[in-house]
């Protein structure tokens, strides 16, 4: 016998119901009880789902409507005490204010979900938060109505340690494990209230235990579940993402059983772990990958497991890898993908089948010549034979570019002596880092001509249209190098993935990036190629408009592959030099066509960094050699930028410097500039755009205060060495506040000109 479970669900529906609805919420369009509907019916699909597949548990309580931290810390009463409210109160708008900010308090902050492209809330440690009076009813409620539903419900927690991990030191406490006995205090309330609604199975998510982690920490899992323990319930500790590690604590720790991802651990380790593991506790093996959306080979798993399933009989759980959150809902929505790959295929709901047929083989339930297992094999061997993932001339430019270096010709100094001069530049030249609000116009113009509503011709007028006024724009509010704003981008990686071969599209394939939004990411399936030019067009236009330089806009080697769903048939270091050749080109094209700045974006090169410290190396060296493929080899009077989003860079810089960027325009306003004392300290050499206001809040930024950072900046870097720009693009932005905010922009660069 095995029993089948999932760790978690996509939480956004399968129509994005969720961001809808609470995007009406936020117009004030939805009341509570609209959320508080729309919220149970999402529930009960994904249970519905996980019953009609005869799925052995119910996973209940990895559902919330903005993000799963965010949750547990209201559900415990442990919310960020800078926000002063009280916890028994909290609704949902007061929920949302934490995530989104209020009139008296930014937001929480935000940050990447391990090695993910999920972002959750950061909890805030202050010495007198309390762990107490929290939102039980959020988690119980949903746990009661899932109970008069089903049989077998097992119920998901983020474990303590997990969260107090990765939570933020705020104020003067010293040491984030001062914190531990209110948090086990709390948790033990919180856990037997679970208990009492007849609950005996509690999944508690400890993904951190596949870090390496300092021994407070493990004495500390030890004492945290020694106390649990006492309650009598049966835990499941759920690790995911990375190898596991810290064998011989898990052993120790009285609990029901533990959960592995087997996708991103080797077998070799993985066998050593189950070697000490005894086969009297559960061991629950994630086998279907949670992070892709390629078909399982249903026999190879099949095979794997068949020894366990021995080893360990009842006590072998099936499951996924990670939660589902992470991959579309429903491949049945996808009309547009090419029927070929479409067979390839397989998102959430599929993947619960899978895990179905697996345990059920495993049950002797049915045989390995059964017809979905049958079908299964075959599409698996018809994607390994098939041409549509190869290209013969990209074998060959490969084979070309591996050899070579990609430096630039010259020094940083000398050439940026040549780029100042040419384009006549003043000191801290002020720009922007692409995209102009995306309005609904905009956005039903580009939905008019993909749908073939409208010719491409007007289509195409349209858009020069808006580039025109942009440019006016920012000649106006006397901008030194602008930017076409980007109205024919819905999004920087689908528009250049829709111009290149190997990339396919989902219509429906969502994901959700952080509360309500979401992304759809394309699907690498085969070889990257650039058949045509993609930016040339646009650019040139743009340029002829104005004679201050108007920068060609690309998006980054790492960012196209890390923003995809990858291949699973080549490594993706070799997917993502693929790519970078055929930014080159673009590259080339640009130059040629008179484009003299170019920007690439690499808004994921820190998000791409691995968990494993000892792959970290290895990836950076390859993310600056993709970097340098694409613009390396360049003449020195081409002057490219590069832009990333929030990252602490501590560790990185020394790669990053490696890029040879002429200039980098980054995120500052998160960290109120303490970012540039990296730079600083790291001897930085080349230019530096530190964003001098936050583009995530509709709140104007001030010229006084605009003044004040840049005061700042270049109290610890080289004034000559800085450029003046907002903290990332403008999409998210209305006119209104963009105008104004520029202005401010301008004139406090202005000043600082003058008072120098
Ligand atoms: N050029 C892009 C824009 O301005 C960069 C977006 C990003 O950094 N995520 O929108
Ligand atoms: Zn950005």
């Amino acid at each position: 016998m095995s029993i089948s479970h999932i760790i978690g669900m996509p939480r956004i529906g399968e129509n994005r119901e969720i961001k809808f609805a609470i995007e009406s919420f936020w117009n004030k369009k939805y009341n509570e009880n609209d959320l508080k509907y729309i919220f149970n019916k999402i529930c009960l699909k994904n249970w519905n789902l996980q019953s009609y597949y005869n799925i052995s548990y119910i996973t209940v309580g990895d559902f919330c409507l903005y993000d799963h931290v965010l949750n547990m810390l209201t559900i415990l009463g442990a919310i960020p005490t800078r926000f002063n409210f009280n916890t028994k109160n909290i609704n949902y708008k007061k929920y949302f204010q934490m995530a989104r900010g209020n009139k008296n308090n930014k937001p929480m902050e935000m940050t990447k979900w391990f090695n993910t492209n999920y972002h959750y809330l950061v909890p805030e440690w202050t010495k007198n938060i309390k762990f107490k009076n929290g939102k039980y009813n959020w988690l119980l409620n949903n746990i009661r109505k899932a109970k008069s539903i089903y049989k077998n419900i097992k119920v998901t927690i983020i474990g303590p340690l997990t969260l107090l991990y990765l939570g933020k030191k705020k104020g003067n406490l010293k040491n984030k494990l001062f914190l531990l006995k209110k948090i086990i205090n709390g948790y033990k309330i919180l856990l037997l209230k679970i208990k009492k609604e007849g609950i005996n199975i509690i999944q508690i998510e400890e993904p951190i235990l596949t870090l390496k982690l300092k021994k407070e920490w493990l004495i500390a899992f030890k004492k945290v579940y020694k106390e649990f323990k006492k309650i009598n319930i049966n835990i499941l500790l759920v690790t995911y993402f990375e190898e596991l590690k810290n064998y011989n604590l898990i052993k120790k720790l009285p609990i029901y059983g533990i959960h592995i991802d087997i996708i991103n651990n080797n077998f070799k380790n993985i066998g050593k772990f189950l070697n000490i593991w005894s086969n009297k506790k559960i061991i629950s093996i994630g086998i279907i990958n949670g992070r892709n959306i390629w078909k399982t080979n249903i026999i190879k798993k099949i095979l794997k497991l068949k020894k366990l399933s021995i080893k360990y009989k009842n006590n072998l759980w099936i499951s996924s890898s990670c939660s589902f959150l992470h991959i579309p809902l429903n491949l049945k929505n996808e009309f547009l993908i090419d029927n070929e790959i479409k067979k390839w295929l397989s998102f959430a709901k599929q993947k619960i089948k899978e895990i179905k047929y697996i345990s059920d083989f495993l049950k002797n339930n049915i045989k390995l010549s059964n017809k979905y297992i049958y079908k299964n094999l075959i599409s698996i061997n018809n994607k390994k034979k098939s041409f549509k993932n190869k290209n013969k001339l990209v074998e060959k430019e490969f084979k070309i570019i591996k050899k070579k270096k990609y430096n630039r010709f010259s020094s940083f100094k000398n050439r940026k002596k040549k780029q100042f001069k040419k384009y006549n530049l003043p000191i801290f030249p002020t720009t922007l880092i692409g995209s102009f609000p995306q309005t609904k116009e905009i956005r039903n113009l580009r939905f008019l001509f993909k749908n073939k509503k409208i010719n491409y011709l007007n289509y195409l007028n349209k858009i020069r249209n808006e580039i025109k006024l942009n440019i006016n724009l920012q000649e106006k509010l006397n901008l030194d190098v602008l930017v076409h704003g980007e109205p024919e981008r819905n999004d920087m990686v689908e528009y250049f993935g829709e111009q290149l071969w190997g990339f396919e599209f989902t219509s429906n394939g969502w994901v959700q990036s952080y509360g309500t939004r979401c992304v759809k990411p394309p699907i690498i399936y085969g070889d990257i190629y650039r058949p045509n030019s993609i930016t040339k067009n646009i650019s040139k236009f743009s340029q002829s408009l104005t004679l201050k330089p108007v920068k060609g806009m690309l998006t980054g080697p790492i960012t196209m592959i890390k923003w995809s769903f990858t291949r699973n048939d080549q490594k993706i270091k070799y997917t993502a030099i693929q790519m970078s050749i055929a930014l080159k080109k673009e590259v080339y094209d640009l130059k040629k066509n008179g484009i003299k700045i170019i920007q690439i974006d690499e808004p994921a090169f820190k998000e791409g960094l691995p968990i494993k410290k000892r792959e970290r190396k290895k990836y950076l060296k390859i993310a600056v050699k993709c970097f340098k493929i694409s613009c390396g080899n360049i003449e020195d009077e081409i002057q490219i930028h590069t832009h990333m989003c929030y990252s602490k860079f501590n560790n990185i810089l020394k790669y990053i410097s490696k890029m040879n960027a002429d200039v980098i325009t980054i995120e500052t306003s998160r960290s109120n500039m303490n970012i540039l004392n990296n730079f600083k300290k790291f001897k930085y050499s080349n230019d530096i755009g530190p964003g001098i206001y936050d583009i995530h809040s509709p709140k104007i930024p001030n010229i006084i205060d605009i003044v004040k950072l840049i005061k700042k900046t270049y109290k610890v870097i080289n004034y000559k060495k800085i450029w003046i720009n907002p903290d990332c693009g403008l999409k998210t932005r209305n006119w209104k506040e963009t105008i104004e905010s520029l202005k401010n922009m301008v004139i406090a660069c202005k000043i600082i000109r003058k008072n120098l």
